[in-house]
């Protein structure tokens, strides 16, 4: 049995063309359905439906054979005992930093200012800030990362940006872009050893559909 870990909406719904590509097709809606496994056209295959931020997880204890995850969310968890062979180019955005609409976060960077920064990212805007010399006061948050800056919690938000109209949509502006995010896939190492041929075959499908060599 091979198992692919996916989570529900994005992902899932730009992975199904690939998996068409390699002759799999998931056998329920998981908008229609409570079910967390679902079965494929191929005994052989199943997928688990599991949150975005456990699918790394999930990869990296065996608990699923292959996984696709943004890389946000890899650099987050770190990628011990995973192999990444393929950059699925789906779920494109981007990591950003965006403040209040009138906040001077460039006159705040150059004066040294200590920022409060809240975030999902905590290990990405460390780094980021770290990198650039700013001193901030990181503030881990689980959602609603846009609220911040507005009630005064924070000056600024390390966040994912698509099209900006969240952000604008709160009267935030971003302010720096950290890093162009997509969709990897992942894969358990011990699996790769044991299950060699199947795992390759659906990784090779995927990167012919991906019009890799
Ligand atoms: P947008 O308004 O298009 O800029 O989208 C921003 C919102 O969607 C933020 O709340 C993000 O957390 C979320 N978002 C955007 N792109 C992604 C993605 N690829 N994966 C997960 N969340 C995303």
């Amino acid at each position: 049995m091979i198992t692919l870990a996916l989570s529900k909406g994005r992902i899932f719904d730009e992975t199904l063309p690939l998996l068409k590509a390699a002759g799999i097709e998931v056998l329920d809606d998981p908008d229609q359905t409570r079910k967390l496994i679902l079965a494929t056209n191929q005994p052989e295959v199943r997928v688990v439906l599991v949150r975005a931020t456990d699918v790394p997880t999930y990869v990296q204890y065996g608990g699923a054979d292959l996984g696709i995850t943004g890389l946000d969310t890899l650099i987050e968890h770190g990628s011990d005992g995973l192999y990444q062979p393929l950059d699925l180019q789906i779920a494109k955005c981007r990591v950003s930093v965006a403040v209040r609409e009138g906040y001077d976060y460039a006159a705040a960077v150059r004066q040294g200012a200590r920022l409060r920064v809240a975030t999902k990212y905590v290990a990405i805007a460390r780094e980021f800030f770290a990198a650039k010399g700013v001193h901030v006061d990181l503030i881990k948050l689980y959602g609603s990362m846009e609220l911040a800056p507005l009630t005064g919690l924070a000056d600024a938000i390390v966040d994912l940006v698509s099209t900006g109209n969240t952000l604008k949509a709160n009267h935030l502006v971003e302010v720096e872009r950290i890093m162009d995010i997509s969709s990897r896939l992942v894969v358990n190492q011990a699996a790769l050893k044991l299950k060699r041929e199947p795992i390759r075959k659906i990784i090779d499908a995927f990167g012919k559909a991906l019009g890799q060599p």
